[in-house]
């Protein structure tokens, strides 16, 4: 038997219920990969079903208000990709009559769409014959064909993409690469992988050659970015935050923040708030790509400067707004956890 009917084979009887998995919906299934690309799966299921409760096609998607997509995804990160989703919602309505293109190509050329978004909904939707490389698949290949190639490399991304869209031709995309998914995910483990009742044990370079502990490989990336944040929570006489909505095309982008500078490290460390400024809390919030070391400083409305392009809230309306969760954490420290979400 080759691999891929193993792969299915096992897939049938021993892949994860996923109940999304289900459609074949283009709509469902691009929504749940740029969900789940940025978050574990119990997480990531309580946004996918609050998120298609509201917007269940890509015409109610379409419609939806910007400030409204970006509350259904605060909290997920990567706030680019909300935006991403509600701009193409409202390019497939009104230029492709809200049906999604089927080939690859086609779908790449959607805004928020790359290489492994476009092969996934082609497969998953419309049986395209391609592999979808994902972390864990990335890391059952590399140990399956005993390849040391650092699977975070784009040259060799080809190889190991060309070695799974060789792997898929003989059966059903859509099985195959989902047991791929799954096979990565339980049971060929970053560590302790269950090879004993694995599927593919017999063609295993890896498994025959002692070669798990070392694959796959990764390129050794550069040291983390730190950079440093002054968060201003200012509050006029009765109480009520400033808050301000920040421009689409930057890190958190349409999201609403408390305004705040970056500073140098020196001053971070010297406790430096602006004048007016008393010192507040402290908190580290990781990015993918950076750190974010923020310090926050309390301040009243008439010594901050920019008061005037801020609107004041009252803290029970914060709910009421999209912010990253950077600034949720802080409005948690101040104003506690059911303020913030709702009791
Ligand atoms: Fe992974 Fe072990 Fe299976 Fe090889 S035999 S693919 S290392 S689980």
């Amino acid at each position: 038997m080759q691999i891929g009917e193993r792969i299915v084979k096992w897939f049938q009887t021993h892949g994860r219920d996923l109940d999304w998995r289900e459609s074949q919906d283009p709509y469902h299934i691009w929504v749940s990969e740029i969900i789940f690309q940025q978050t574990r799966i119990k997480q990531g299921a309580e946004y996918f079903y609050r998120f298609m409760d509201r917007f269940p096609n890509v015409f109610e998607l379409a419609k939806a208000d910007q400030d409204e997509v970006l509350k259904y995804w605060e909290g997920l990160g990567y706030y680019s990709r909300a935006r991403n989703l509600h701009f193409t919602a409202k390019y497939v309505v009104q230029e492709l009559d809200g049906k999604f293109p089927e080939d690859y190509q086609s779908l790449m050329k959607l805004k928020g769409i790359g290489p492994y978004t476009a092969r996934a909904i082609g497969s998953f939707a419309f049986g395209n014959q391609v592999g979808v490389l994902d972390g864990n698949v990335l890391r059952v290949v590399s140990r399956l064909t005993g390849d040391f190639s650092p699977i975070n490399d784009l040259k060799a991304r080809k190889v190991y993409q060309a070695t799974v869209d060789h792997w898929v031709q003989p059966v059903s995309s859509r099985w195959f690469n989902y047991g791929m998914m799954d096979l990565g995910a339980s049971v060929c483990t970053p560590t302790r992988p269950g090879c004993l009742i694995c599927p593919v044990q017999e063609t295993c370079i890896a498994y025959r050659e002692g070669l798990i502990p070392h694959l796959p490989q990764k390129k050794k990336t550069l040291v983390r970015k730190v950079r440093y944040f002054n968060f201003l929570l200012v509050r006029d006489s009765s109480g009520s935050i400033a808050i301000r909505k920040r421009p689409d095309k930057v890190f958190w982008g349409g999201l609403w923040e408390i305004p705040n500078v970056e500073i140098s490290q020196n001053d971070w460390m010297d406790v430096s708030c602006p004048p007016g400024g008393e010192k507040g809390i402290k908190l580290k919030h990781v990015f993918t790509h950076f750190d974010m070391m923020i310090r926050v400083c309390l301040m009243e409305r008439k010594d901050f400067e920019g008061s005037a392009e801020c609107e004041f809230i009252t803290s029970d309306k914060i709910r009421n707004f999209a912010f990253s969760r950077a600034v949720l954490k802080i409005f948690e420290a101040y104003f506690g956890t059911d303020e913030v979400k709702g009791s």
